[in-house]
């Protein structure tokens, strides 16, 4: 039987070793030898069925232990499936015996022993948390200033991807220099990332995560049965349904899992969560759904095409290398549009935010800031922001919220002393040092301007569709959003295959191409529109696979 007093360090009784043994080689190990460490590629399964072994964090000053293992229990956490290299080392410490079970058969055994995956699975997932708050995050570290957009894209990507890692502000640090200088850094250098491995100079999310290995490598002369490009709640919930149906799926998200609902800090209206939940909870739960049934899932890797060849869907990655597949799910969302006023890029990221989770309210608690837009996304952030400890003021340019943001989020917003409206104002110009420091704001119907200080400039004044990378593959509306099924033209529903049969729903004029979410024509923009959508969206791509086998 298994002991599963603390989650993350469950023992398996000699029945559930016995149910193992089925799926990997045992084989002796003596006091020293290294089962994985942070130069490998990967890490298999392992099972220790006699003997010790410590998990130790590699540091110049001497190892670290982060943990120790003994009979009957395995090593590893939630990088098993995402596909993470180790930067931890696990070594033997009592000389015995172990089980070493390869990734395919590990997750062979995931799917086909319901039980024994749940201990796993809770165990990988209690230990990635005890990671992210122990001394295991200490093995990669960000480096860089609080005031620099490009570490807080490096920090967004780890926290986004509840990597384990810590982070070093140089604002707050009185030696920044005696510390820079002993990696052989200069600040122009920063950010940097430093893992047992490497120190990367600058990286962008995209470098880190190929360091890290979670970057997809295409298998050579692999056909996928299903691509899905977006990890939103849309691709999400279509990779969670893929997968566990038996398709072998693989969802490409330019960015982080999570899509626009990562950007919430709470999602009010999902069915079964009465409190709420925030959207970065919400999809990276569904993500770690997905893998634990099978699904990759792999980001930053943004797509860049899709075409038709031999009767086959080729996916065009930005880096070159191409994934056929017998259907693709589009699921790619929908893009926040930015204000129009000089300087704004120069600040996007040091001051300028199109998201207001945890790390942008942090970086302006106690100061005021301004929300930009007056539909939902703004409301929510708004209130958000106050609780976080800011004085919001939010700009629209209309003259009343209530045309475009529900009536229960303008009843919090008029409750709470914390939160100013401004009706018909717009941002005029941007200005400060190194961040975001003053803003002037005009009331369009006097032209009256003023210049307020504001350490956060949030925007959330609507989006385009993220199409771009479709071509003209794709039948689209004027707006840009993808046409399926029943908003096809007569012109598409009458030629090619849809003359042998109707458009599948959510299909697009290319049959086994189908889209989900707010990319597409007509759907609502809400988080539980987006995962039906993604859902129902396999039903069609079976009954497309079965009709073009
Ligand atoms: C701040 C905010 C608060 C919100 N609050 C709520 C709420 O409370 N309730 C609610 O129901 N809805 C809410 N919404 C709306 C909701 O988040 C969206 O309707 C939902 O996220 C749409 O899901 P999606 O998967 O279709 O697209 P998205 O969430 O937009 O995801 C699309 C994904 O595709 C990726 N992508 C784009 N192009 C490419 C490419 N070329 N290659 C690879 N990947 C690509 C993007 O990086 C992104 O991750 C909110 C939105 C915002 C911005």
């Amino acid at each position: 039987m298994t002991d599963e007093t603390d989650p993350a360090a469950p023992t398996l009784g000699a029945a559930d070793l016995a149910e193992l043994a089925a799926y990997g080689d045992a084989q002796d190990v003596a006091v020293g030898d290294v089962l994985f460490s942070p130069g490998d590629r990967s890490y298999d399964f392992w099972v220790i069925l006699h003997g010790e072994v410590e998990i130790l964090r590699p540091d110049p000053t001497g190892d670290v232990l982060v943990t120790v293992h003994g009979d009957g229990r395995f090593l590893g956490e939630l990088s098993l499936l995402t596909g993470q290299r180790p930067y931890l080392v696990a070594r033997v410490s009592r000389p015995g015996r172990v089980l070493r079970i390869r990734i395919p058969e590990f997750r062979r055994l995931l799917s086909e022993r319901a039980e024994l995956a749940d201990v796993i699975f809770r165990a990988l997932m209690a230990r990635r948390e005890l990671l992210r708050t122990g001394e295991g995050a200490r093995a990669v570290k960000i480096i860089g200033s609080r005031f620099d957009g490009d570490a807080l894209a490096l920090r967004a990507f780890a926290g986004r991807a509840h990597l384990p890692h810590v982070w070093v502000d140089l604002e707050d640090d009185d030696d920044v220099d005696v510390l820079l200088a002993s990696m052989g850094v200069r600040s122009v250098d920063t950010p940097v990332v430093v893992t047992p491995t490497a120190l990367l100079r600058r990286p962008s999310p995209g470098e880190f995560a190929q360091h890290l290995g979670l970057t997809f490598r295409a298998p050579p002369g692999y056909t996928f049965d299903l691509v899905v490009v977006g990890s939103g709640p849309a691709g999400l919930a279509a990779a969670v349904y893929g997968a566990s149906e038996g398709l072998t799926t693989v969802s490409l998200d330019a960015a982080n899992a999570g899509g626009q609902a990562g950007a919430s800090s709470r999602i009010e209206n999902y069915v079964g969560f009465p409190n709420g939940i925030s959207g970065g909870e919400l999809t990276s739960r569904a993500a770690i759904q997905a893998q634990r049934l099978g699904a990759r899932l792999n980001a930053p890797c943004p797509v860049g095409g899709l075409r038709v060849e031999h009767g086959f869907l080729v996916v065009e990655l930005a880096d070159g290398s191409e994934v056929p597949s017998r259907s693709v799910i589009v699921a790619s969302g929908a893009r926040y549009q930015r204000l129009a006023v000089d300087e704004l890029e120069r600040f996007e990221g040091s001051g300028v935010y199109y998201a207001a989770t945890d790390l942008e309210a942090r970086q302006c608690a106690g100061s005021g800031v301004i929300v930009v837009g007056g539909g939902n996304s703004a409301g929510q952030a708004a209130i958000y922001l106050a609780q976080q400890g800011s004085r919001v003021t939010i700009c629209i340019r209309g003259d009343d919220l209530a045309k475009s943001m529900s009536r229960y989020l303008i009843e919090r917003i008029d409750a709470d002393a914390r939160i100013d409206v401004q009706t018909s104002t717009e941002v005029r110009a941007l200005d400060g040092e190194r961040h975001l420091e003053r803003v002037t704001l005009e009331h369009t119907p006097s032209h009256e301007r003023r210049t307020v200080t504001c350490a956060g400039l949030f925007c959330f004044i609507g989006a385009d569709p993220a199409t771009e990378w479709l071509g003209d593959l794709v039948a689209l509306d004027a707006g840009g959003f993808v046409l399926t099924d029943r908003s096809l033209p007569a012109s598409v529903r009458e030629d090619g295959t849809f003359l042998v049969r109707e458009p599948l729903p959510f299909e697009t004029s290319v049959p086994g191409v189908f889209a989900v979410g707010d990319v597409r024509h007509g759907s609502l923009k809400r988080v539980a529109a987006a995962v039906g959508e993604g859902s129902s969206a396999v039903r069609s791509v079976h009954e497309h696979l079965a009709s073009s086998a």
